[in-house]
């Protein structure tokens, strides 16, 4: 063997990631031990193998460039090892498995998990126990490898709710309460493969990206895909629904557990993206969306049912019933457009409330990180006191209710008013606390300023 082919790499060896095959772009995992080259380039025995029987049937195969003692051969290709993004950290060993960061012992109950969750979340009682108590169901599942005689299926969820009512947020926390990867993704922007768009695999890529390209730790992560309710079978359509119906088929095989293969690095899967095996057996699925509309679905179902037999004279008492969407079944979201299949494979059904005025208020005062928390803390570090009339609250709340886009109005609300105190205060060295009113939030007045010393 030429000198500077060798079998060996001491830097690699150390190198905690996977290495590819230049030429098939395998791993070494599945395609065996490779033989490395200069430029850590790296070749598979089948490539290397295909390569001299190509070169031995060329006639022009009396030009080995490796045989030529003085040529260099990472000078004639582009030797460039694959970027970190693209490579998979290479499983651990068994030994190494004590890392693993939830384990029975410390895999908080699920009064604990609702517990740290109500110190971020406010409201939203009912998705909290049931998001615990499946998360909880789930990582036991995960961390025990339950699947003997009984075996636990899988709690992945669905979850219906307005639009910034909290959804994403409940997931996000839940994720960093428990130290584990989640990827975020909006089924608006998946496809069928083969068109314009996400294959369904591009979500294992994102969690696979989050997790560090470890493989063994994305395969424990969580998923959210927002916006499931935009992928709802289309009700009269003459052009193929490759962004409805068929990504819901899509997606079956990954909610319920199967070996896939997901581009490194990339969204999708081309000739240059190398490709490494993912099992989606542990990953709990959570599917969340607004599903507009459907309570006159549910109106429909329960009218129906009350007009059959003694419940006759009820006939339309549905209609107005703000709770209504608590109600749903898998029936409704059948006729929502959801395939059964897919509604089967989420077994965990809830839902969250709209958040109400006393509720933006609380979200205002209460979570541990809530904004005018962290207004307040920013100020406090100029040593100004920041303070919030009790009619503040209730002018905010008040607006971000009339824009009707959930908690995410309060952040814009607040910031528009917060940019001149926070511009303002900074230049007078002599103020000491200032206090924002219902008055000065609704433009008809002005914060009220207190100099040092004078409180
Ligand atoms: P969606 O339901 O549309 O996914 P999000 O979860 O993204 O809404 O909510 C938007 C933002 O509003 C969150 O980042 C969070 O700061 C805030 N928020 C929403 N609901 C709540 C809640 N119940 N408690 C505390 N903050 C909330």
């Amino acid at each position: 063997m030429p000198d500077n082919i060798n079998n060996n790499n001491n830097d690699d060896e150390k190198d905690d990631y996977e290495k590819y095959c230049y030429l098939c772009k395998r791993p070494e995992s599945s395609a065996g031990p490779f033989i490395s080259m200069p430029g850590n380039m790296h070749i598979c025995n089948q490539c290397m193998q295909k390569s001299f029987d190509a070169l031995s049937n060329n006639p022009m195969s009396f030009l080995d460039l490796s045989k030529m003692p003085n040529i260099n051969l990472s000078e004639f290709m582009p030797f460039n090892d694959l970027p970190k993004s693209q490579k998979v950290k290479k499983k651990k060993t068994k030994e190494k498995k004590e890392e693993v960061p939830l384990t029975m012992e410390n895999i908080p109950a699920p009064h604990k998990i609702k517990a740290m969750l109500d110190e971020y979340v406010v409201g939203q009682d009912y998705a909290k126990k049931c998001i615990s108590v499946a998360v909880y169901n789930h990582y036991k599942r995960v961390i025990t490898n339950t699947m003997d005689d009984i075996e636990i299926e899988k709690s992945n969820m669905l979850m219906l709710g307005p639009t910034g009512c909290g959804k994403t947020y409940l997931v996000k926390t839940i994720a960093k309460l428990l130290n584990v990867p989640l990827a975020i993704t909006d089924a608006t922007s998946l496809t069928e493969a083969g068109y314009i768009g996400d294959d369904v695999e591009s979500i294992l890529s994102k969690l696979l990206a989050v997790a560090d390209n470890d493989v063994e730790k994305a395969e424990r992560g969580i998923v959210f895909i927002d916006e499931i309710d935009k992928i709802a079978k289309k009700k009269e359509t003459h052009s193929r629904d490759v962004s409805g119906e068929s990504v819901q088929q899509g997606l079956l095989k990954i909610l319920e557990g199967a070996e896939v293969e997901v581009p490194v690095g990339s969204s999708s899967k081309n000739a240059m993206t190398p490709l490494t095996t993912m099992n989606t057996k542990n990953i709990l699925f959570i599917c969340g969306g607004a599903f507009p509309e459907i309570e006159k679905i549910i109106a429909a179902r329960l009218n129906k049912q009350s007009a059959i037999g003694f419940n006759a004279d009820l006939k339309d008492k549905h209609k107005d019933n703000m709770n209504i969407i608590k109600e749903v079944t898998n029936e409704d979201l059948r006729d929502f457009g959801m395939i059964p299949e897919f509604i089967g494979r989420l077994p965990v059904l809830f839902t969250l409330d709209a958040l109400d005025k006393d509720m933006y208020i609380k979200i205002l005062k209460e979570p541990k990180n809530a904004i005018l928390k962290q207004y307040k803390k920013l100020l406090a570090l100029d040593e100004v006191d920041l303070q919030f009339d009790e009619s503040a609250y209730e002018a905010i709340a008040e607006l971000a209710l009339e824009r009707k886009t959930g908690a995410r109005a309060l952040r814009s609300i607040i910031e528009k008013f917060m940019l001149d105190i926070m511009y303002q205060i900074p230049r007078d060295d002599s103020i000491g606390r200032v206090t924002i009113t219902g008055d000065y939030i609704k433009g008809t007045g002005s914060p009220i300023i207190e100099l040092r010393g004078t409180f």
